[in-house]
């Protein structure tokens, strides 16, 4: 069966709720190739035993790879525990990932009950289940649009 990849992201305050929620969560989450940003995933890591592709860290570019991801097709879901109540350095970062998973019609759950609920779907991890890819305009039709 394909694995399901899936990102984890937590803003500081709200790391120790994406680590209680994977406990939680921990049998689901560990069918999945799992994929972070620097510091969370070095945390869950250490502290759930998962194995976890880390990338840089959030204000480093971390948001912008799994963002990456993203407009390559290559994720299934992002739980991202964003933080309402703090200033983030790296905001814009934080409202590109949001958007591409609007672009690219990916689930994202940005608190803890959406979470529960996206990982308890019988669609979660269900190998018949695609996400449904948004056709666009190719970039060479685009051009012939303006040059018209
Ligand atoms: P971090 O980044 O996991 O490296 O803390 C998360 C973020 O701020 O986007």
């Amino acid at each position: 069966m394909q694995q399901k990849t899936v990102a984890l992201v937590a803003h500081d305050h709200k790391k120790s709720d994406l680590l209680n929620w994977v406990k939680t969560h921990q049998a689901i989450m560990q069918q999945c190739k799992l994929v972070a940003t620097g510091t969370t995933g070095t945390m869950l890591a250490e502290r759930t035993g998962l194995p976890i592709t880390r990338y840089q860290s959030g204000p480093l570019g971390g948001d912008q790879q799994i963002g990456a991801l993203i407009a390559e097709g290559r994720l299934d879901a992002l739980f991202f525990f964003w933080d309402p109540l703090n200033p983030a350095p790296h905001d814009p970062d934080v409202k590109a990932l949001l958007r591409l998973c609007s672009v690219w019609n990916v689930p994202v759950a940005c608190n803890e009950s959406t979470a529960d609920m996206l990982v308890t779907s019988p669609l979660f991890l269900s190998a018949d289940y695609q996400i449904k890819k948004p056709q666009f305009q190719e970039p060479e039709q685009t051009l012939q649009t303006l040059k018209k």
